[in-house]
């Protein structure tokens, strides 16, 4: 009887033995990566599209304003472009949607993706028919998938939930290639910001694709601060109406030591990830990136009279023998500090 309760107990304890070496640890390595993960942020005036190779496979975010389509076909032709593994439309407004029926038209997709199936324009009904035409209907992804893209692992962040606001239903995608990470975020603006930042998503990344063409409505402190890219590309056009991008944003990409390749001063953009490192080329050679000097921690800091939390970069600042350093937002908001709204609302 002894005999056979050691038995058992060696037994299981060889169990749990086998089990710790099979079951995965938290720090698994990445996954090898054969070749190169190109990033073309191609220059479309003030519009978004970005193209994704990768061992011969592509797949597209967005393809500019409806004007676009052309220049977005011929840019395709002349890389070699066959075939699509997925063609995704980050949200339905015109200058991310109006170039994608041209592509469509022309080139075999395996997938198409959208926030949405409905809305009332010419070119996203455009989209929807060229989409029709490929007998393939628009899958509207939720967070937490991944859109199938050989060794490139895309997933799908947000949006968390349907926005009044087309900007903010953005489609998030973070597109992880070995140890490194890209950002597209369309024209996601800070309401989504926020709540995807709540929802504690992923967002960290080494290239951010600066939400809608560097407007103010975007790229918030915090969330700059989670994402925490080395570099930022902005997609816009020379003297746009809506003076994007703003020295808003801007001066944060600055604060946070960001190098920032923008369309409208460099043209074509192209950066290569070998999943260890990421190498940026531009077409107008002669424009330097914009890069900044002394790098200043992005921080918050409370005010300990008012309980009032702050970027470090805001205007109003208490006194400095009032301030209180925090290095997290969650650990400010635990102690009882309530965000300003001018600079963290
Ligand atoms: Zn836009
Ligand atoms: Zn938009
Ligand atoms: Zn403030």
């Amino acid at each position: 009887m002894r005999k056979r309760i050691i038995q058992i107990i060696l037994f299981v304890i060889g169990l749990s033995l086998c089990l710790y070496f099979l079951i995965p640890r938290d720090q698994e390595p990445p996954a090898p990566v054969s070749g190169n993960l190109t990033v073309h942020y191609i220059d479309v005036g003030q519009a978004d599209c970005a193209l994704l190779e990768c061992d011969g496979k592509f797949l597209l975010i967005d393809g500019g304003n409806v004007e676009d389509s052309s220049l977005v076909v011929s840019y395709l032709q002349k890389i070699g472009v066959e075939r699509l593994e997925a063609v995704v439309c980050s949200h339905a407004h015109e200058d991310h949607v109006g170039g994608l029926p041209g592509v469509l038209a022309l080139f075999p997709t395996a997938a198409v993706y959208a926030p949405t199936n409905t809305y009332s324009s010419q070119c996203f009904d455009d989209f929807l028919r060229y989409t029709d035409q490929q007998r393939l209907s628009v899958t509207i992804p939720k967070a937490g998938d991944t859109i199938p893209f050989g060794d490139v692992t895309v997933t799908v962040l947000g949006p968390l939930k349907s926005y009044a606001d087309p900007n903010n239903t953005s489609l998030v995608l973070r597109v992880d290639f070995g140890e490194t990470r890209f950002l597209f975020t369309g024209d996601m603006e800070t309401d989504a910001e926020t709540d995807l930042l709540d929802a504690g998503a992923d967002v960290k990344a080494d290239v951010l694709k600066v939400g809608h063409h560097g407007s103010n409505t975007s790229t918030g402190y915090r969330f700059l601060r989670e994402v925490n890219p080395k570099w930022a590309v902005i997609s816009v056009g020379t003297d746009n109406s809506y003076g994007h991008p703003h020295e808003e944003p801007m001066s944060r990409l600055r604060d946070a030591e960001v190098t920032v390749y923008r369309t409208d001063k460099m043209g074509t953009i192209l950066a290569v990830s070998d999943g260890k490192a990421v190498t940026f080329s531009w077409k107008n050679s002669t424009v330097q990136p914009e890069s900044t000097g002394e790098r200043t921690p992005m921080s918050y800091i409370g005010n300990i009279n008012t309980k009032t939390l702050h970027s470090s970069d805001c205007g109003s600042l208490p006194d400095p023998k009032n301030q209180i350093l925090f290095d997290s937002y969650e650990a400010a908001i635990e102690a009882g500090y309530k965000p300003h709204n001018s600079c963290l609302g």
